[in-house]
């Protein structure tokens, strides 16, 4: 499975999934249409499937017309989305698989930035990388703002892409990382792989920084570290959820 990246609105990425062989594709959040159908056709691939994270309109408002030009691709998304999704055809859970190619998501429910929100993560096989579509749950040193959900059903969902391999590749929906690691810093102080990303991302000018390596956002994601003791001294607080929150907050107002 070959993965491009697609830059769309304002800060968004696109996801075009592509398999050689059979000579398919799939869209992961076509927020916008024409960006993405372009490299479709470069491709001469035929779209079998729109994977849909969350119902936000810069993640679904190219559903549409990805459905016009391809009719027999399948639309999924969340079972709680139901009723936001424009065309959505499979309602997912959590577990829940969706194929692709030689490759399988499996599907994590995540809740806390919205309601519904999920994620796809496709298991490492042979030679090929772990990768994770994760929408706007988690973002390179940064994590989705809580629209809907609470606290304690983010760090839920946090601890869950937590769980997965250090080797995953994640695929984050939005380019943020700079500014998310100039809000890093100022809660973990002390961390020199930190410093470092942001010394490279900072000479990196406005190249994309996705996919991130889950592995290095582990050890400098504050919204991955609410349980070290550095965020919880700079937090002034012990229990996981509480620590979250605070810092959610703090950076809400960064
Ligand atoms: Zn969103
Ligand atoms: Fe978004």
């Amino acid at each position: 499975m070959q993965i491009y990246r697609i830059s769309a609105l304002s800060s968004n990425y696109i996801f075009l999934l592509y398999d050689a062989i059979q000579q398919i594709a799939a869209i992961v959040d076509p927020g916008e249409a024409n960006s993405v159908l372009k490299k479709v056709e470069e491709l001469g691939v035929e779209v079998v499937a729109i994977l849909n994270t969350h119902h936000h309109w810069d993640h679904v408002d190219g559903n549409l017309q990805v459905l016009q030009r391809f009719p027999n691709a399948v639309v999924y998304a969340g079972r709680r989305d139901r009723g936001r999704i424009p065309g959505l055809q499979v309602e997912l859970d959590a577990g829940d698989r969706v194929k692709f190619g030689d490759r399988e998501a499996e599907v994590l429910f995540l809740p806390g930035h919205t309601h519904g929100h999920i994620a796809y993560y496709f298991a490492p096989v042979g030679q090929e990388a772990g990768e994770l579509f994760c929408g706007d749950v988690l973002f390179s040193a940064g994590c989705g703002r809580l629209k809907e959900g609470t606290p304690a059903e983010m760090v839920d969902s946090l601890r869950q892409i937590r769980a997965l391999p250090d080797q995953t590749r994640v695929w984050c929906a939005h380019e943020y990382t700079l500014a998310n690691l100039e809000f890093a810093v100022t809660v973990d102080r002390e961390n020199p792989e930190l410093q470092a990303r942001l010394a490279e991302v900072r000479s990196l000018g406005s190249q994309p920084t996705i996919p991130a390596d889950l592995g290095l956002e582990k050890r400098t994601n504050p919204f991955l570290r609410w349980d070290t003791p550095e965020i919880q001294n700079t937090m002034g607080k012990t229990g996981a959820v509480e620590t979250f929150a605070l810092l959610r907050q703090k950076k809400d107002r960064f």
